[in-house]
């Protein structure tokens, strides 16, 4: 089992900018770290940077506090899967998954028991003789997970590995993966732009925008605690409301609302709340009366966007909750709930 640090890395292609700035992460042995951010944010350099295929401009790579910048990639002991599940056509999927065993020489009878494992680890136990071309999206995929696994890694890093698959072959492949990591305690990095996926499968997430670190941390603490309104907007659907903060009371355009965040000093700040967060009923503190103005079926949740003066609040409730547009309904802000963010410039 490995650690996996970065130290200060920077990165620039050739002699153009850099597009990582002063990365810094530690990955503990076993723990399944996802690289989340949006397209271009260097997700995939960094993973990239991991496995030896490309050298940081500064800034180190240890695993296990050694560096290994000067490690090749195949002694590095750091495998990569990619979206792209690249299994060889002409071999069938006992010989795909045993292509790492075989290059090392290992005798045929622990190769077969192996290749078993590995199968069987991904759910495609006696799927040997098949060809890839007669297996789905998401078994090839497995078949590429299992080719990774079976040489037993130090490090996984898996770029996009569910991008292209269908919703319900994505939950599978998520489980699987969970599975895996739990069971074997490989250290795993994965690269993806879904926060549904990145919440789902991680123990913690880096968010990466333009090349930096934003905030890492559980996957709870982007919902609850986001470091500023790029990241509450990342993870969706926020309510923003600019404000002033006196001790407990902010001054809103809804009127004051009792906080209990008292990590943020007096003055200007920028009130969210997630729409999940938001009640509905009198209950204490912070109850608002709002119109309906917009309602819509989303099968699991229903959305409800609420006019309160000029403000509109976004709400989601369970699906069981009707409102017809032109309802009045009070509303309830829980103060535990509500989240204040430095106000940055132009907000
Ligand atoms: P995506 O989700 O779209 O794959 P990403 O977050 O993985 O994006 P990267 O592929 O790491 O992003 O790219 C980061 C930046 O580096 C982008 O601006 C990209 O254009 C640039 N880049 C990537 N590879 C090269 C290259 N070989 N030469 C020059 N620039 C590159």
């Amino acid at each position: 089992m490995t650690t996996v640090s970065l130290h200060n890395l920077s990165l620039a292609f050739h002699a153009g900018p850099a597009v990582l700035h002063d990365v810094s992460l530690t990955v503990a042995q076993g723990e399944l770290m996802v690289l989340l951010g949006p397209s271009g944010s260097g997700k995939t350099t960094i993973l990239r940077a991991i496995a030896g295929l490309l050298r940081p401009t500064e800034g180190d790579i240890r695993f296990d506090e050694r560096t290994v910048l000067d490690v090749p990639p195949e002694k590095r002991g750091a495998v990569m899967v990619f979206q792209e599940h690249a299994l060889f056509p002409f071999m069938d999927v006992g010989a795909n998954v045993a292509f790492g065993l075989r290059m090392r020489r290992i005798d045929a009878g622990t190769i077969r028991r192996k290749v078993a494992q590995a199968l069987a680890a991904v759910q495609l136990a006696g799927y040997e003789d098949r060809r890839p071309d007669e297996l789905s999206g998401g078994q090839r995929q497995r078949v590429a997970l299992a080719r990774a696994l079976v040489i037993q890694p130090r490090v996984l890093l898996l770029d996009e590995p569910l991008s292209s698959l269908e919703p319900s072959l994505r939950e599978d492949l998520r489980g699987i993966i969970r599975t895996l990591q739990q069971q074997a305690g490989i250290t795993m990095i994965f690269v993806t732009h879904d926060q549904a996926d990145a919440v789902a499968v991680a123990d913690r997430i880096c968010l990466l925008m333009q090349g930096a670190v934003r905030q890492t941390g559980e996957p709870r603490s982007f919902f609850e605690r986001p470091v500023d309104s790029d990241v509450a907007r990342f993870f969706g659907g926020n309510n923003f409301l600019p404000g002033f903060k006196r001790g407990r009371i902010v001054d809103t355009d809804l009127g004051p609302l009792e906080v209990d965040d008292s990590e943020r000093p007096d003055g200007d700040v920028l009130v969210t709340i997630r729409p999940e967060a938001v009640e509905v009923g009198e209950n204490g503190h912070n109850n608002l009366v709002g119109m309906v103005e917009s309602y819509s079926f989303h099968g699991l949740v229903a959305r409800c966007g609420a006019g309160i003066s000029d403000t509109q609040l976004q709400l989601t409730v369970t699906p069981y909750q009707r409102f017809s547009r032109g309802e009045e309904i009070i509303l309830h802000l829980p103060r535990e709930r509500i989240h204040l963010l430095p106000v940055e410039n132009g907000q």
